[in-house]
Protein backbone atom coordinates (compact mmCIF):
# COMPACT_ATOMS: atom_id res chain seq x y z
CA UNK A 1 0.00 0.00 0.00
CA UNK A 2 1.12 3.44 -0.80
CA UNK A 3 1.25 5.67 2.15
CA UNK A 4 -1.37 7.77 0.31
CA UNK A 5 -3.74 4.78 0.84
CA UNK A 6 -2.36 4.21 4.17
CA UNK A 7 -3.96 7.56 5.46
CA UNK A 8 -7.09 7.69 3.07
CA UNK A 9 -7.59 3.66 5.06
CA UNK A 10 -7.03 5.30 8.84
CA UNK A 11 -9.24 8.18 7.72
CA UNK A 12 -12.04 5.47 6.69
CA UNK A 13 -11.33 3.85 9.92
CA UNK A 14 -11.44 7.10 11.39
CA UNK A 15 -15.28 7.77 10.26
CA UNK A 16 -16.69 4.30 11.10
CA UNK A 17 -15.17 3.92 14.36
CA UNK A 18 -15.24 7.66 15.35
CA UNK A 19 -18.20 9.86 14.01
CA UNK A 20 -20.99 6.99 11.92
CA UNK A 21 -20.81 4.27 15.11
CA UNK A 22 -21.35 7.87 17.62
CA UNK A 23 -24.17 9.24 15.18
CA UNK A 24 -23.14 11.41 13.02
CA UNK A 25 -25.67 11.19 10.17
CA UNK A 26 -24.95 13.84 7.84
CA UNK A 27 -23.51 12.24 4.42
CA UNK A 28 -21.87 15.69 3.29
CA UNK A 29 -20.10 16.10 6.56
CA UNK A 30 -18.70 12.08 6.03
CA UNK A 31 -17.46 12.49 2.83
CA UNK A 32 -15.31 16.18 4.10
CA UNK A 33 -13.71 13.69 7.17
CA UNK A 34 -12.94 11.20 4.64
CA UNK A 35 -11.66 13.32 1.55
CA UNK A 36 -9.34 15.91 4.36
CA UNK A 37 -6.11 14.88 4.87
CA UNK A 38 -5.37 15.08 8.77
CA UNK A 39 -1.90 14.02 8.74
CA UNK A 40 -1.08 17.18 7.03
CA UNK A 41 -2.71 19.64 9.65
CA UNK A 42 -0.27 18.24 12.86
CA UNK A 43 3.21 18.60 13.56
CA UNK A 44 5.70 16.10 12.33
CA UNK A 45 5.88 13.89 16.10
CA UNK A 46 2.37 13.82 15.71
CA UNK A 47 1.51 12.67 12.10
CA UNK A 48 1.43 8.86 12.95
CA UNK A 49 -1.50 9.86 15.80
CA UNK A 50 -3.31 11.79 13.66
CA UNK A 51 -6.39 10.11 13.23
CA UNK A 52 -7.01 8.57 16.79
CA UNK A 53 -9.64 9.62 19.04
CA UNK A 54 -8.07 12.46 20.79
CA UNK A 55 -7.18 16.10 20.55
CA UNK A 56 -3.26 16.55 20.03
CA UNK A 57 -1.00 19.34 20.34
CA UNK A 58 0.08 22.13 17.50
CA UNK A 59 2.50 24.34 19.32
CA UNK A 60 1.95 27.56 21.03
CA UNK A 61 -0.09 25.82 23.94
CA UNK A 62 -2.99 25.25 21.38
CA UNK A 63 -4.97 21.81 20.33
CA UNK A 64 -6.17 20.75 17.16
CA UNK A 65 -9.43 19.44 18.15
CA UNK A 66 -10.66 15.27 18.42
CA UNK A 67 -12.15 14.52 15.23
CA UNK A 68 -15.18 13.01 16.57
CA UNK A 69 -15.75 17.03 17.61
CA UNK A 70 -14.84 18.70 14.62
CA UNK A 71 -18.11 16.35 12.83
CA UNK A 72 -20.39 16.77 15.45
CA UNK A 73 -20.22 20.63 15.38
CA UNK A 74 -19.66 20.94 11.63
CA UNK A 75 -22.53 18.80 11.55
CA UNK A 76 -24.96 21.24 13.90
CA UNK A 77 -23.82 23.85 11.37
CA UNK A 78 -25.92 22.16 8.60
CA UNK A 79 -23.98 23.54 5.89
CA UNK A 80 -25.67 23.05 2.32
CA UNK A 81 -22.89 24.51 0.14
CA UNK A 82 -24.20 28.01 -0.34
CA UNK A 83 -23.08 29.72 3.46
CA UNK A 84 -20.49 32.03 4.53
CA UNK A 85 -19.34 30.67 7.13
CA UNK A 86 -17.09 32.44 10.10
CA UNK A 87 -14.70 30.28 11.95
CA UNK A 88 -12.66 31.96 15.15
CA UNK A 89 -9.73 29.85 16.14
CA UNK A 90 -8.30 28.59 12.73
CA UNK A 91 -5.29 26.85 14.62
CA UNK A 92 -4.34 24.22 12.54
CA UNK A 93 -6.84 24.98 9.82
CA UNK A 94 -7.84 21.48 9.80
CA UNK A 95 -11.70 22.77 10.95
CA UNK A 96 -11.34 25.27 8.64
CA UNK A 97 -10.25 22.72 5.60
CA UNK A 98 -13.69 20.69 6.35
CA UNK A 99 -15.69 23.91 6.51
CA UNK A 100 -13.92 25.25 3.28
CA UNK A 101 -15.64 21.63 1.48
CA UNK A 102 -18.82 22.09 2.70
CA UNK A 103 -19.05 25.41 2.47
CA UNK A 104 -18.84 28.81 -0.36
CA UNK A 105 -16.23 30.60 1.74
CA UNK A 106 -14.77 30.82 5.02
CA UNK A 107 -13.18 33.35 7.13
CA UNK A 108 -11.24 32.15 9.68
CA UNK A 109 -9.69 34.06 12.63
CA UNK A 110 -6.52 32.82 14.38
CA UNK A 111 -4.88 35.42 17.47
CA UNK A 112 -1.56 33.86 17.20
CA UNK A 113 0.52 34.90 14.10
CA UNK A 114 2.05 32.13 13.74
CA UNK A 115 -0.52 29.36 13.74
CA UNK A 116 -2.22 31.74 11.03
CA UNK A 117 0.77 31.89 8.76
CA UNK A 118 1.43 27.85 9.11
CA UNK A 119 -2.47 27.43 8.42
CA UNK A 120 -2.69 29.69 5.64
CA UNK A 121 0.58 28.19 3.59
CA UNK A 122 -1.18 24.51 4.14
CA UNK A 123 -4.57 25.27 3.20
CA UNK A 124 -2.80 27.16 -0.38
CA UNK A 125 -0.72 24.44 -1.06
CA UNK A 126 -3.78 21.40 -0.86
CA UNK A 127 -5.30 23.91 -2.99
CA UNK A 128 -8.02 24.59 -0.39
CA UNK A 129 -8.47 27.97 -1.95
CA UNK A 130 -11.90 29.13 -0.60
CA UNK A 131 -10.81 29.69 3.14
CA UNK A 132 -8.89 32.79 4.23
CA UNK A 133 -7.14 32.97 7.34
CA UNK A 134 -7.19 36.52 8.94
CA UNK A 135 -5.08 37.73 12.28
CA UNK A 136 -6.77 39.19 15.20
CA UNK A 137 -9.24 38.73 17.63
CA UNK A 138 -12.11 37.04 16.66
CA UNK A 139 -14.12 37.79 19.92
CA UNK A 140 -15.15 40.55 17.84
CA UNK A 141 -15.97 38.60 14.68
CA UNK A 142 -14.82 40.02 11.44
CA UNK A 143 -17.75 42.78 10.30
CA UNK A 144 -16.51 43.59 6.57
CA UNK A 145 -17.83 40.26 5.81
CA UNK A 146 -20.82 39.96 8.04
CA UNK A 147 -23.68 38.64 8.05
CA UNK A 148 -22.56 34.83 8.48
CA UNK A 149 -24.98 31.78 7.72
CA UNK A 150 -22.54 29.78 9.75
CA UNK A 151 -20.07 31.16 12.91
CA UNK A 152 -17.87 28.62 14.38
CA UNK A 153 -16.08 29.22 17.91
CA UNK A 154 -13.39 26.80 18.11
CA UNK A 155 -12.01 28.29 21.76
CA UNK A 156 -14.04 27.95 25.01
CA UNK A 157 -16.04 31.23 26.16
CA UNK A 158 -17.40 32.50 29.15
CA UNK A 159 -20.48 33.18 26.88
CA UNK A 160 -21.18 33.54 23.26
CA UNK A 161 -19.38 37.01 22.07
CA UNK A 162 -21.95 39.95 21.62
CA UNK A 163 -20.80 40.91 17.97
CA UNK A 164 -20.54 37.10 17.01
CA UNK A 165 -24.56 37.41 17.67
CA UNK A 166 -24.45 40.46 15.86
CA UNK A 167 -22.68 39.44 12.88
CA UNK A 168 -25.20 36.16 12.60
CA UNK A 169 -27.36 36.07 9.51
CA UNK A 170 -31.62 35.65 9.51
CA UNK A 171 -31.55 31.59 9.86
CA UNK A 172 -28.20 31.36 10.74
CA UNK A 173 -26.70 28.98 12.91
CA UNK A 174 -23.98 29.40 15.75
CA UNK A 175 -22.24 26.64 17.15
CA UNK A 176 -19.34 27.57 20.14
CA UNK A 177 -18.62 25.86 23.54
CA UNK A 178 -19.45 28.09 26.36
CA UNK A 179 -18.63 27.80 30.17
CA UNK A 180 -15.73 28.05 32.31
CA UNK A 181 -11.88 27.65 31.57
CA UNK A 182 -11.96 24.02 32.91
CA UNK A 183 -14.97 22.44 31.07
CA UNK A 184 -17.79 23.62 28.66
CA UNK A 185 -20.95 22.78 27.36
CA UNK A 186 -21.56 22.79 23.17
CA UNK A 187 -24.37 25.44 22.32
CA UNK A 188 -26.62 25.85 19.04
CA UNK A 189 -27.40 29.35 18.58
CA UNK A 190 -29.89 30.14 15.78
CA UNK A 191 -31.49 33.19 14.71
CA UNK A 192 -35.05 33.74 14.01
CA UNK A 193 -35.57 37.42 13.08
CA UNK A 194 -34.79 39.18 16.19
CA UNK A 195 -34.70 36.60 18.19
CA UNK A 196 -32.35 34.08 19.31
CA UNK A 197 -32.87 30.35 20.20
CA UNK A 198 -30.35 28.44 22.51
CA UNK A 199 -29.89 24.82 22.60
CA UNK A 200 -27.17 23.40 24.82
CA UNK A 201 -25.78 20.09 23.72
CA UNK A 202 -23.17 18.00 25.02
CA UNK A 203 -20.25 18.51 27.55
CA UNK A 204 -16.60 19.76 25.62
CA UNK A 205 -13.09 20.95 26.81
CA UNK A 206 -11.46 23.69 24.74
CA UNK A 207 -8.64 25.63 25.62
CA UNK A 208 -9.82 29.32 25.97
CA UNK A 209 -11.12 32.26 23.64
CA UNK A 210 -8.47 35.05 24.87
CA UNK A 211 -10.08 38.42 23.71
CA UNK A 212 -12.00 41.72 24.17
CA UNK A 213 -14.91 39.77 24.23
CA UNK A 214 -13.98 36.43 26.05
CA UNK A 215 -11.58 35.80 28.92
CA UNK A 216 -9.06 39.07 28.62
CA UNK A 217 -5.38 36.91 29.41
CA UNK A 218 -3.91 33.44 29.09
CA UNK A 219 -4.39 32.16 32.97
N1 LIG B 1 -10.09 24.88 15.00
C1 LIG B 1 -8.72 24.54 15.31
C2 LIG B 1 -8.49 24.26 16.78
C3 LIG B 1 -8.60 25.48 17.57
S1 LIG B 1 -7.68 25.58 19.07
C4 LIG B 1 -8.22 23.38 14.49
O1 LIG B 1 -8.99 22.82 13.69
O2 LIG B 1 -7.03 23.05 14.61
C5 LIG B 1 -8.21 27.22 19.47
C6 LIG B 1 -7.53 28.30 18.70
O3 LIG B 1 -8.18 29.52 19.02
C7 LIG B 1 -6.07 28.50 19.06
O4 LIG B 1 -5.27 28.43 17.93
C8 LIG B 1 -6.03 29.89 19.69
O5 LIG B 1 -4.84 30.60 19.44
C9 LIG B 1 -7.21 30.55 19.03
N2 LIG B 1 -7.77 31.71 19.72
C10 LIG B 1 -7.92 31.94 21.05
N3 LIG B 1 -8.50 33.13 21.26
C11 LIG B 1 -8.73 33.67 20.03
C12 LIG B 1 -9.33 34.89 19.59
N4 LIG B 1 -9.82 35.81 20.43
N5 LIG B 1 -9.39 35.11 18.26
C13 LIG B 1 -8.91 34.20 17.37
N6 LIG B 1 -8.35 33.03 17.74
C14 LIG B 1 -8.27 32.77 19.05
Amino acid sequence: MSEKEVYSHERKRMVDQQMVSRGIQDARVLEAMLAIPRHEFVPQDQVRRAYIDAPLPIGNHQTISQPYIVALMTEFLNLKGHEIVLEIGTGSGYQAAILGYLAKKVYSIERIPELAERSRSLLHSLQLENIEVVVGDGSCGLPEHAPYQAIIVTAAAPEVPKPLEDQLSDGGRLVAPVGSRMGQVLELWRRDGKKLVCEKLTPVAFVPLIGEHAWLDED
